[in-house]
C-alpha cells in the first residue's frame, strides 16, 4: 500500500494531542501504510476475518452496555464489562465521531482477555486499523483470535 495524502492526514491525527492524549501510535515509528500491510498479513495468517471479528466485538459492546458498567455474561462463554466516559473520538480518517465507550471482554474458559473501545471497533472494520505497537488499544490479534476461537 501507498503513503496517500488520505493516509498522512490520518497518521498525523493519529499523534499523542491530536484525538487522545496518548494517540494511535504507541511506539511503532512504521508508516501507517507499512503498519496496515503488515497487520492484513498478520490477520491472513491468524485467520482472523475483520469483518467478522468486528461484528463479534460490537456484539460484546452492545451486551454488555446492558451491565451498566456491572460485568455480563454474553453467550454464557464471555465475561463482559463496559464503561462509558463523557465525550466523543473523531475517527483519525475523519469519517466518524464516537462515544468513549471501553470494553473489556475476557473468555471464562481460557481467561484470554481483550480491552477495545468503539472506535477500535470502527478502525478495524472499516479501515483495517489496529493501533500502532505499544498502544494501549492496539487490539493483540492472536489474543483477539484466541478470544474468539470456538
Ligand atoms: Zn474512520
Amino acid at each position: 500500500m501507498k503513503m496517500t495524502p488520505e493516509l498522512k492526514k490520518a497518521q498525523e491525527n493519529m499523534n499523542p494531542g491530536v484525538i487522545t492524549a496518548e494517540g494511535f501510535l504507541g511506539t511503532d515509528k512504521r508508516n501507517l501504510s507499512s503498519i496496515l500491510d503488515e497487520d492484513a498479513q498478520m490477520m491472513r495468517r491468524l485467520e482472523v476475518n475483520p469483518d467478522e471479528a468486528a461484528r463479534m466485538l460490537r456484539h460484546f459492546m452492545e451486551e454488555g452496555q446492558k451491565g451498566l458498567g456491572e460485568p455480563v455474561t454474553v453467550d454464557g462463554r464471555w465475561i463482559v464489562r463496559t464503561d462509558e466516559a463523557r465525550g466523543h473520538l473523531v475517527c483519525p480518517w475523519e469519517d466518524g465521531i464516537f462515544r468513549k465507550i471501553n470494553v473489556t471482554v475476557e473468555r471464562k474458559d481460557t481467561g484470554d482477555k481483550l480491552y477495545f473501545t468503539d472506535l477500535s471497533i470502527h478502525l478495524l472494520e472499516t479501515h483495517g486499523f489496529l493501533e500502532g505497537k505499544g498502544s494501549t488499544f492496539r487490539l493483540n490479534l492472536e489474543i483477539l483470535a484466541h478470544l474468539l476461537m470456538l
